[in-house]
């Protein structure tokens, strides 16, 4: 190991403390995170010269790659004008281009306003406070609660955490965020009183926390529908889904659905700055018009920054210039045939879950049993496929393959052989 990568580790495992992150093993003796230095197109480079496919997308952000020179030659740009000013009291020009390209995805009238602030959490929880004090405001202060699924997660801030339904994460924090009722399906809206509802959250198509597990098709149109006879708003958490990832720009027009809220982090700039921004309605957004009494007193130092708003401007102009969408149909074929061949040849392999370019490899016991959570296969087998390659995490023992929307077939080729060799090694 270099000097250089030997002090990096050295300072990390002094001073640094990890997200979702078991620090003892982190800090343990023989444990040597890799140090990442580089990026190009799919590709990432450890300190140490090793070379890996991004297989999940820099925690499910990077959209067209990574150092494009479209966005990187954008946010220099705008860091020549100016890296950061207030959205607070001010505005500056990327920022409205930006709001109005966003709306222009729907038709008018429907979601034309954008509030912006920094990640997927903090997205969520704008919505839900506005969907809150929307009710306040318009004569119905008992709809204050929400309804979200089971299994679910929507980020880590408080409010966003009360929704979550994965009981690792959340539990602790349970009783602290806003009032919520976890539903597990359609039928389950059925029994529940609405009265005290403000909104309904999914994460629609595919729960991805949740082991990438995709909902039954038709679902949103129906949620939409219950939504709107119960006067429930339609919250839709796209911060994983957003961008492409599942061969649409957004997951809800696949079904046609439009919702009240919609949520979008991650993608958003490509992947290269943090930057949210949580998209609502004409009819949300007159509720809050009026005295200083009606204002949405909420927001971030850094909303709207100007980086991050040139970065996603380029990301949106790669969408047209790269035919991004267009060339998504032959990539999603090849992922799945790659997979089904991968489950047709490993015992391990028990489903596959794809929804477009979002793929997640279940492997259990030939039997079909679960393995152990102690034993921690998933892990082995993504730490198995470095040495082939591939960068990519589990959660529990899923696999996930999530590479850039801009990955080529022979790379997904590759990351498919990774993963086999993976799975033959361990
Ligand atoms: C990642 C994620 C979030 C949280 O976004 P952060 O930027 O990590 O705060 C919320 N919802 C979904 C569906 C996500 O995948």
């Amino acid at each position: 190991m270099r000097d250089d990568t030997r002090q990096w580790i050295e300072a990390d495992q002094a001073h640094c403390w990890h997200p979702f992150t078991r620090q003892t093993e982190w800090c343990g003796r023989g444990h040597e995170p890799l140090v990442l230095v580089r990026g190009e197109g799919a590709w990432l480079w450890d300190s140490e010269g090793n070379r890996y496919l991004d297989g999940n997308s820099s925690i499910w952000t990077n959209i067209h790659g990574h150092s494009h020179p479209v966005i990187q030659s954008a946010i220099r740009a705008q860091l020549e004008n100016v890296a950061h000013t207030s959205f607070l009291g001010f505005t500056h020009p990327l920022a409205t281009e930006l709001a109005r390209q966003l709306c222009g995805f729907f038709p008018p009238n429907t979601l034309e306003r954008v509030f912006f602030s920094d990640n997927g959490s903090t997205a969520v929880e704008c919505a839900l406070k506005m969907a809150v004090q929307y009710r306040q405001q318009t004569g119905q202060p008992q709809r204050n609660g929400f309804i979200a699924f089971a299994n679910g997660y929507h980020g880590d801030t408080l409010g966003a955490a009360s929704l979550g339904g994965i009981d690792r994460f959340s539990e602790r924090f349970r009783g602290t965020g806003f009032p919520v009722q976890h539903v597990t399906s359609m039928a389950d809206l059925a029994n529940l009183c609405p009265d005290s509802i403000a909104g309904v959250v999914i994460e629609p198509l595919i729960q991805g926390v949740n082991e990438m597990r995709p909902w039954p098709a038709e679902m949103l149109g129906e949620l939409r529908n219950w939504c709107d006879a119960n006067g429930v708003h339609l919250i839709l958490d796209e911060v994983m889904t957003g961008f492409g990832r599942t061969g649409r720009m957004f997951a809800c027009q696949l079904e046609q659905v439009i919702p009240d809220f919609l949520c979008l982090a991650k993608g958003l700039t490509g992947g290269y700055l943090p930057l949210a921004a949580t998209l609502t309605t004409g009819r949300v957004y007159d509720a809050f018009l009026g005295g200083a009494d009606r204002a949405f007193y909420y927001g971030h130092s850094y909303t709207a920054n100007p980086l991050g708003c040139a970065a996603a401007l380029a990301s949106l102009s790669l969408f047209n210039s790269e035919k991004t969408l267009e060339q998504l149909p032959a990539k999603i074929e090849r992922i799945a045939t790659g997979l089904a061949g991968l489950r047709s040849r490993h015992p391990l392999v028990h489903e596959i879950r794809q929804c477009g370019l979002i793929a997640g490899i279940e492997l259990r016991r030939p039997d079909g049993s679960h393995f152990p959570v102690a034993e921690r296969v998933g892990e082995s087998v993504c730490f198995s496929a470095r040495a082939f390659g591939l960068l990519t995490r589990p959660i529990l023992d899923t696999i996930v393959l999530m590479p850039p929307l801009s990955t080529s077939l022979e790379e997904i080729d590759h990351a498919v052989g990774a993963l086999d060799s993976a799975l033959s090694a361990i």
